[in-house]
């Protein structure tokens, strides 16, 4: 594996193989860059200055922005040269940026030093349901125990149109919702939400979309797919179950989800990729394919105001996705809905087959009731105010090490000011 000429020890998250893209702020400007290490490498200043060398952007400047979304505009074959241009650009053996310190100075800042900002604007967000566990768990607690899933779900890639404008970065708090709960045989009342849970996600982030009215074939599909944020779905779930019939999710789920600001691209992602379950009954033809996920390591972690560290009480995989991002693609799309440039498709909760694997709090303590028990003396059930969630993501093969950055928030009192 090629090495850069800035010291990376092994096992870090941002290796010169991995090189995700996010958005920084930097002495009040806003700028894109790549991870390298502990540094971000600002592109946005790299195009200005004339340096980024790449033939196929045909001389086009893509990083002026605040935003990844003209990049991702421009394609997978544009997306794949200016990777191989910076995987050069930072290589141990080119002298360019490593033998020019005051240059070096400038295009390297560590991430010490910046904040994290969206790295995409966000116009379409979809969140789906793809994960066989997860569907059975909550059909089991929602619905009925002798017949969770319902005869759509091995056919149709489940899944609704969430809000984009509550999609936020990693750090910024979540406040707990307000909601109309329905408790027992009373009448419904409008309050804060007693049951406040997160989902473990990926998100997958469009690159190039379609027209409207024309579908993106399944054998394209992963074309279109820039890279992958962890994601986490915040959710109200005594505001949900009242509200869900018949149309589904919506003032449980639209009032925040957090994305981690480092986009990692699907080249980067190549070597992980596993076969998915066997999908019996198969799928109609438009959604037949070896359906294929990637083999990324989920750790949900809790921290309450009484503890120091973070503690782990899931860990789960993406690898155990019934459902494939491909026929996700084709089943969006294939009514001629139009995907763009920064759309967002959440994979669903990931959760695997045992209960330390399962994505979401209303699953591990299952519907509340198995409380977590915590080193401060504490246990949960649901989340309480100021306790803080975090997913950290890696996958790694042999030697080969990526990391995600992670997707943390804190949650706030509905009555913070
Ligand atoms: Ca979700």
């Amino acid at each position: 594996m090629q090495k850069s000429f800035i010291e990376i020890p092994s096992g870090h998250p941002f290796p010169l193989y991995n090189l995700p893209y996010g958005a920084f702020e930097h002495k009040g400007k806003t700028s894109i860059g790549v991870a390298i290490g502990d540094d971000v490498l600002n592109l946005t200043l790299l195009e200005e200055k004339g340096l980024l060398k790449v033939g196929a952007l045909n001389g086009k400047k893509v990083f002026n922005h605040t935003t990844l979304n003209a990049f991702l505009a421009t394609g997978k074959s544009c997306w794949s040269a200016v990777r191989q241009f910076l995987i050069h650009l930072l290589a141990v053996d080119t002298p360019d940026l490593r033998d020019n310190e005051a240059l070096r100075r400038e295009l390297l800042i560590p991430q010490s030093q910046i904040l994290m900002k969206m790295p995409v604007h966000v116009g379409g967000y979809t969140d789906f349901y793809s994960s066989l566990e997860h569907a059975t768990n909550l059909g089991k607690m929602f619905r009925d125990p002798t017949n969770p899933l319902l005869p759509n779900w091995k056919h149709i890639p489940v899944g609704y149109d969430g809000r984009a404008s509550a999609i936020v970065v990693s750090g910024t708090k979540i406040k707990r919702p307000k909601g109309q709960l329905k408790i027992g045989e009373d009448a419904p009342i409008c309050a804060p939400t007693r049951q406040f849970d997160t989902e473990v996600e990926l998100g997958f982030v469009i690159g190039t979309g379609n027209e409207l009215g024309y579908p993106i074939s399944i054998d394209l599909a992963s074309d279109h797919v820039f890279g992958v944020v962890v994601l986490l779905d915040w959710s109200a779930r005594d505001i949900q179950r009242w509200e869900y019939v018949p149309l589904g999710p919506f003032l449980g789920k639209n009032f925040g989800t957090t994305i981690s600001p480092w986009i990692v691209t699907m080249e980067a992602l190549q070597p992980f990729s596993v076969q998915g379950p066997v999908q019996d009954p198969k799928p109609l033809p438009y959604l037949s394919r070896q359906n294929t996920n990637f083999d990324i390591d989920l750790h949900l972690q809790i921290k309450t105001q009484k503890m120091d560290t973070y503690k782990e009480i899931a860990h789960t995989n993406y690898k155990y996705m019934y459902w494939d991002l491909a026929q996700q693609v084709a089943h969006h799309t294939v009514n001629g809905c139009n995907l763009q440039p920064g759309d967002i498709l959440g994979t669903g909760t990931i959760s695997g087959p045992t209960p330390g694997s399962y994505g979401s709090l209303i699953e591990l303590t299952w519907g509340g009731a198995h409380p977590i028990h915590l080193n401060s003396g504490e246990e949960r059930t649901y989340l309480a105010d100021n306790d803080s969630m975090q997913v950290v993501a890696m996958a790694k093969k042999g030697d080969l090490c990526i990391g995600f950055g992670g997707a943390e928030a804190t949650v706030l009192s509905a009555d913070d000011v």
